[in-house]
């Protein structure tokens, strides 16, 4: 079976399969969970980084995960937001389908995200989650192996917004 959580945590701390980078088109480091995977992973994942020679918008591609608890780092290149009108959401949206795509290919069985392009480049975070939660239970209804897929969040509110979309808010007592 396969299972669908949301969490608060450093995503550089999971001790999962993969974990997804929110990367830029250089592959080369930045900023935000990408600056923070690329230190706990270690140098070796910036050579890694190096011969895959960038990635596109939308598109996505596996490494190593060095020093990381996670064996691998799937590198995505979410869009930078400039406003909703330049298919911003069908490109966050393969950003996901990307990432699970590969997964599937490696057969690997937990995937962990941040929420994607919704730091520096400005996604707003309630439309970003809706697609990312959407897009990953469509994914995990087509019939496959197991798949435990993890939104990991950075703040409070973050975690608060996508535990709302999966059900799991707690309850007010
Ligand atoms: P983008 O450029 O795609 O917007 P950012 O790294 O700026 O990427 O932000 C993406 C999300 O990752 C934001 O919600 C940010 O709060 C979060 N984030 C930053 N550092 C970490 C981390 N160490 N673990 C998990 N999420 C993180």
């Amino acid at each position: 079976m396969s299972s669908l959580r949301a969490l608060r945590a450093d995503i550089t701390t999971l001790a999962v399969d993969a974990i997804v980078n929110a990367a830029n088109s250089s592959l080369l480091g930045g900023g935000g969970v990408d600056g923070a995977i690329h230190r706990a992973a270690g140098p070796k994942l910036l050579e890694a980084c190096r011969a895959l020679a960038g990635c596109k918008t939308g598109q996505a591609k596996i490494t190593p995960g060095f020093r990381l608890p996670a064996s691998y780092v799937i590198h995505t290149v979410g869009p930078v937001w400039q406003g909703g009108h330049q298919g911003e959401a069908a490109l966050l949206e393969r950003c996901y389908l990307s990432c699970l795509h590969i997964a599937r290919e490696k057969r690997l069985r937990s995937l962990a995200f941040p929420s994607l392009s919704t730091g520096a480049y400005g996604y707003p975070i309630h439309q970003a989650a809706q697609i990312a939660v959407a897009c990953v239970r469509q994914c995990l209804s087509v019939k496959d192996g197991p798949l435990d897929i993890t939104f990991c969040c950075f703040s409070a509110a973050d975690l608060a917004i996508y535990e709302a979309l999966l059900g799991t808010a707690p309850q007010a007592v």
